[in-house]
Formats: C-alpha cells, sequence, structure tokens
C-alpha cells in the first residue's frame, strides 16, 4: 500500500506557512513504513527539533483504479477518519530553501498516524464534515472539508492519473491552519463531527 498525501489543501493553512495557493494538487508520498497505527505512540525522533502535527481527513482506497473520474471517483472508498501527517519542520524549511524533496521531513516512520475509520453515509457526508485536534485536552485545529481547495473526488481523478490506486491505499487529504509543534508527553486526539477517531501520545 502507499500513502497519498496533498499539500496546502487549505488556503488558510497555505497562508499561515506563507504559501502560495496551489493551482492544481500538491503530491506527495509516504510509504507503508510511515504508519504509525491506531493506539501506537510516536516516538519523538532525533532528527528534528520542530516536530510538528498536521490533523487531515484520510480516506481508504477499496477497489484499485487508474484515470478514474472525478463523477466515479466516489466509488472507490466509503470510509474516512482523520490521521496526522507529522512533520519535521525544520528539515522541510531546508529542503524547501534547497529545491530538495520533502521525504526526510515528512515520510520518516511514523509519520503518518491514522485513526479508526468510520463509514461514510447515513449522515456522515465527506464534503461536509467537521473535525478537530485537540492537543493535551485544548482545541488547536478546527477544521471543515467544504473548505478544501480540492475536494476528495477531485484528488482521486487528480492522483489516478499518474499513480494507479490499489486497494488499501490511504489518501492524506491536507490540514487546516492551526498546526504546530509537539513535545515529548503531549498526547493528540482527533474529533469527527465530534465523535474521537484519533489518540496519539508522543513518548
Ligand atoms: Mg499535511
Amino acid at each position: 500500500m502507499k500513502i497519498i498525501c496533498i499539500g496546502r489543501n487549505y488556503a488558510d493553512h497555505a497562508k499561515e506557512l506563507k504559501n502560495d495557493l496551489p493551482t492544481e494538487p500538491v503530491i506527495f508520498m509516504k510509504p507503508k513504513s510511515a504508519m504509525l497505527l491506531p493506539e501506537k505512540p510516536l516516538y519523538y525522533p532525533e532528527f528534528t527539533k520542530d516536530l510538528h502535527f498536521e490533523c487531515e481527513v484520510v480516506v481508504k482506497i477499496e477497489k484499485n483504479g487508474k484515470y478514474v473520474q472525478q463523477k466515479f471517483a466516489n466509488k472507490y472508498y466509503s470510509e474516512i477518519t482523520l490521521g496526522i501527517d507529522f512533520t519535521a519542520r525544520d528539515l522541510q524549511r531546508e529542503q524547501q530553501k534547497k529545491g530538495l524533496p520533502w521525504e526526510v521531513a515528512k515520510a520518516f516512520d511514523g509519520s503518518a498516524a491514522v485513526g479508526t475509520f468510520v463509514k461514510l453515509g447515513e449522515g456522515l457526508d465527506v464534503n461536509n464534515l467537521d473535525f478537530q485536534l485537540k492537543l493535551n485536552g485544548e482545541t488547536v485545529q478546527d477544521g471543515h472539508t467544504r473548505d478544501m481547495i480540492f475536494k476528495i473526488d477531485n484528488i482521486i481523478e487528480y492522483a489516478s492519473k499518474f499513480f494507479t490506486l490499489n486497494i488499501g491505499d490511504l489518501i492524506f487529504t491536507g490540514t487546516p491552519a492551526g498546526v504546530g509543534p509537539v513535545k515529548i508527553d503531549d498526547t493528540l486526539e482527533g474529533y469527527l463531527q465530534g465523535n474521537k477517531v484519533l489518540d496519539v501520545s508522543i513518548k
């Protein structure tokens, strides 16, 4: 499986990192080894001094596909959750300054925390979901999927031009404003429509 991630998909977050708004989805990938399973802690990596959380809606692909048209994209998923795109912001800044790829800053082991998946439908409309991240009990990110610059079906169409989608692949759909650093002993909890689906502690 692979993890496809979208960057700068919320205008308020692009602004907080002083990035221009994209005209096409910004895509990067994380390998399978980046996955941090539900309830597992993340050990603060030794190579960064500025580990950031980015809470994102995560879509699980359940059908293989290539060149998926936007109008059929909703047939490729039925479950979502929240995840954290952990980012070594100091390394990312350095890489960006040099015009180099981001992988060391974003695709390291444990950098893709994934919550418990919930079924869409019955009141869960993928384009009308609110979600929050709490850091040590305090809300630090408060997002809504209607604010995505590129909607999930649009992302699937775009990404599947380049990468065959396979059953079990995950798509991290970008983070709203409010990203920030974590430290050892912090706890992060993600709420989707008010229900807790994600719980990560930093060790
Ligand atoms: Mg992100």
